[in-house]
């Protein structure tokens, strides 16, 4: 997953580069409740509170499921055919997960203070 906010003056999600799984977490990283931000479309610099910051499925994560999933598929195809068939479900497990760690980054906010 990856963490996003979006920006203020154009709407535009942008993403952080900092990773952390929960947003307590995210906090004791930074030291501080607020996030310095500089959208990447129109670069305006702004202030976002940790709880206005959300999580996105990381693509290159359900990507990387799917050519897995893919190349297991297709070096199985001829000498186990139920492995093979069993790799499709590869890209669906990636996905899953990603959305776990989505929801359980999203489902905390911290107190403001
Ligand atoms: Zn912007």
């Amino acid at each position: 997953m990856r963490l996003s906010y979006t920006c203020s003056a154009c709407k535009k999600l942008n993403y952080i580069k900092h990773k952390a799984s929960t947003r307590p977490d995210l906090q004791v990283k930074l030291g501080t409740d607020d996030i310095k931000v500089d959208c990447e479309n129109c670069g305006k610099m702004d202030k976002k509170h940790l709880n206005q910051i959300t999580t996105v499925v990381d693509n290159r994560i359900v990507l990387l499921g799917l050519l897995i999933g893919l190349i297991l598929t297709l070096v199985f195809w001829n000498t186990y055919r139920a492995i093979s068939t069993a790799s499709l479900i590869i890209p669906l497990l990636f996905w899953i997960s990603e959305n776990k760690a989505l929801s359980g980054f999203n489902k905390f906010l911290i107190k403001r203070k």
